[in-house]
């Protein structure tokens, strides 16, 4: 009889602990959900880039508006960028550095105001970076040579790859395809 309710209380005593352990567990578990971009593109945190300028230097190359975006992680308004609806044939290169990014055979229309590509020219040029500004988890991208902030990468594109490369006109400078 005392055996049995030194039992009982043991179990009493011990099940808050065992709940606690277990939701602990859960815890951990989720910290390793944490949302992870699924692109190949290499991670761009403590990364040094080739090209290094100052803001002064950077600021003498670029108006502005592309200072504002590349340089200081800006966005520009959706809907009034030069490329988001701009259908030519060609290569979309960084406006900071000339590293090109884009082709016009994977740019489609994605509604959302800025130009959108499904895939970059070649993974190597664009590193990711996650982004937590605005109470958001973003995948940021940005040019792999100098750094230049582009936009951010979201898992809602087309196929093949599922994915919507979303960039400011402002960090990209359009050349068209000679005609032969
Ligand atoms: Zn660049």
């Amino acid at each position: 009889m005392k055996f049995g309710i030194i039992l009982l209380l043991i179990l009493f005593i011990a099940s808050p602990l065992l709940f606690f352990s277990v939701s602990g567990e859960e815890k951990a578990a989720s910290c390793d959900a944490f949302p992870h971009d699924k692109t190949s593109n290499k991670k761009g945190e403590g990364m040094s880039f080739q090209i290094q300028k100052s803001d002064k230097d950077w600021k003498g190359q670029l108006t502005p508006e592309q200072f504002r975006i590349t340089r200081e992680k800006g966005t520009e308004r959706a809907f009034t960028g030069k490329y988001y609806a701009f259908k030519g044939d060609g290569v979309y290169k960084c406006v900071c550095c000339g590293n090109e990014l884009f082709s016009s055979d994977t740019k489609y229309e994605s509604g959302s105001g800025w130009p959108s590509y499904w895939a970059p020219i070649d993974e190597d040029k664009i590193v990711t970076e996650t982004d937590t500004t605005l109470g958001m988890t973003r995948t940021e991208i940005m040019c792999a040579k100098c750094g230049a902030h582009l936009g951010h990468v979201f898992e809602d594109g087309p196929k093949p790859t599922g994915l919507r490369y979303c960039v400011n006109s402002a960090s990209l400078d359009f050349e068209g395809e000679e005609e032969e």
